[in-house]
């Protein structure tokens, strides 16, 4: 997607803090993060929202839900939590699937 924020930080045509790459997913910092750390995890497939999945698209967004484990583990977080803000009712700004990863 030409206008996807996502897409231009998976594609580097804008910068990110990457903390994660790997064929089917990229992890960076939150620009304006909400705790101690605060990274996204998007799929290099540009997905809309969740309640845009097709099929097969769950395999990639079990791999997220992998890849969160092991930063929380690798940044040392205390707890975390794993958000999808899905729709623009829920706060969702940014329409290419991300997992928040929240930890303290
Ligand atoms: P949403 O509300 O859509 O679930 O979350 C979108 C998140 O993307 C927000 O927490 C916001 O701070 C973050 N964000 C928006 N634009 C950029 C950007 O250009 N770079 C980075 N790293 N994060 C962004
Ligand atoms: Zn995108």
């Amino acid at each position: 997607m030409d206008d996807c924020i996502f897409c231009k930080i998976i594609k580097k045509e804008i910068p990110g803090t990457i903390r994660h790459e790997d064929e089917h997913c990229l992890a960076f910092d939150d620009i304006h993060p909400k705790s101690r750390i605060h990274i996204l995890l998007v799929p290099k497939k540009h997905i809309a929202t969740i309640a845009d999945l097709e099929e097969g698209d769950e395999l990639v967004i079990g791999h997220l839900v992998k890849i969160a484990k092991e930063l929380a583990k690798k940044f040392e977080c205390k707890g975390y939590q794993l958000v999808f803000n899905v729709g623009k009712e829920a706060g969702q700004i940014v329409f290419h699937v991300h997992l928040h990863l929240l930890g303290n």
